[in-house]
């Protein structure tokens, strides 16, 4: 089983409040690399049509990665409230 496979088999209960808030005003005044488009393992960072990065949240595995490397702190990001978020079905 791929890891797409495996990720597919995840259940999510999304909470209505985003646990991921982009400052957009920081991206587009300090970030050339935008490094959150590569690092999502489940690929949730993609760009708009206004060229503006944007978060799906809901499918977020809550890894922690696009907060460690975002070096301009242009996000706000915690876990989902209590009884929201990602369940794992592989660990
Ligand atoms: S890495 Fe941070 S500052 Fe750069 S585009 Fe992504 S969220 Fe914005
Ligand atoms: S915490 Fe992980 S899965 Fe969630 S958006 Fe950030 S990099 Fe993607």
């Amino acid at each position: 089983m791929n890891i797409e496979a495996k990720l597919g088999l995840d259940v999510f209960k999304v909470d209505t409040e985003p646990h991921i808030v982009i400052k957009h005003e920081i991206c587009q005044a300090k970030c050339q690399i935008r490094y959150c488009l590569n690092i999502c393992p489940a690929e949730l960072y993609t760009l708009d049509k206004q060229d503006e990065v944007q978060v799906n949240y809901e499918g977020c595995l809550e890894c922690g990665a696009c907060l460690m490397a975002c070096e301009h702190e242009a996000l706000t990001w915690q876990y989902p409230r209590a009884g929201y978020g990602v369940q794992y079905r592989f660990g």
